[in-house]
């Protein structure tokens, strides 16, 4: 009889292997996550819904890190549905020094981000206060600043001192773009000169820092602001650190060129999470406005 019980036992381990055998079942398999569902968090490595993540702004809910969000996602949560009328889409990159591969890239990036070149410009309002808004997207050719970017920028600064309202720039660069050589570093003097027309106007422009604003962005436009707002964690400065590792010879602290360190020594006036940024510039803009 109990010879029997286990001569069972072991026919129903066999059948079962078989069946599942049959079905394709594999021992300890995985199931599948469905493609585009789950999303992991660069920094904790969390594996996170997707869904949940966009609603929580694409910041993530276990260690707040700011994932890297497209200009369309900056200006749907910064302005007034329905209000953004864009200026000079029409403008875009020429190839004027035959750089290699220049023109596939720009291409790539065009499909990639459904725009012309690295920077979206316009009109808007935020909380019903006119407001001239520009949006860097990373995803074209890393941010970078051409002549395009310079030139819009510089038409958004002049747009905001005609109308005499706020500019609010959102960065997001490596820096100036190399395939175009001087005229792209020429952007920088350009960009922080309208800048200085702007200030003479009295009129305010806040620019919010997200990660990475780096180089020739950085050290122009993007830290010129009446108020200087960053990310958390992003990734700030001019030069990479190696480089100037190896020019100062020195270890850098740890944390260097992150949106915390540069508020502790000055370079930004505040660290604002994704969640409370329209609040804020919204606080800022009724101080400047005396409202
Ligand atoms: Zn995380």
């Amino acid at each position: 009889m109990v010879l029997d019980a286990g001569r069972i036992f072991c026919y129903y381990l066999f059948m079962r292997w078989f069946v599942r055998k049959e079905k394709g079942i594999k021992s300890k398999e995985k199931k599948p996550i469905p493609d585009g569902v789950w999303v992991k968090c660069d920094s904790c490595g969390e594996i996170l819904y997707r869904k949940e993540l966009e609603k929580n702004l694409w910041v993530c809910p276990r260690c707040s890190y700011h994932f890297r969000i497209s200009h369309k996602k900056y200006l749907e949560m910064l302005l007034d549905e329905g209000t953004f009328k864009e200026k000079d889409g029409n403008l875009a990159p020429v190839d004027f020094l035959k750089f290699k591969d220049y023109p596939k890239k720009i291409e790539k990036s065009m499909k990639n981000t459904g725009l012309k070149d690295a920077i979206i410009c316009g009109e808007g309002k935020i909380e019903g206060m006119d407001v001239e808004i520009c949006v860097m997207d990373f995803k074209f050719i890393g941010g970078s600043m051409g002549s395009v970017v310079g030139e819009k920028v510089k038409r958004a600064i002049y747009r905001a001192k005609e109308r005499k309202v706020p500019l609010i720039i959102v960065n997001a660069s490596g820096g100036a773009r190399m395939q175009e050589g001087i005229l792209s570093l020429m952007q920088m003097a350009k960009t922080a000169s309208a800048l200085n027309l702007l200030a003479e106007e009295k009129v305010p422009y806040i620019s919010i820092l997200t990660n990475p604003t780096t180089a020739g962005v950085m050290a122009s436009y993007a830290s010129l602001g009446d108020a200087v707002i960053a990310e958390p964690g992003a990734l700030l400065g001019f030069a990479g650190p190696r480089v100037i590792q190896q020019t100062i010879k020195q270890e850098l602290p740890p944390g260097f060129q992150r949106s915390e360190f540069m508020l502790k020594h000055g370079m930004i006036d505040m660290i604002v999470e994704r969640k409370n940024l329209k609040k804020t510039v919204v606080t800022l803009l009724r101080h400047f406005l005396n409202k």
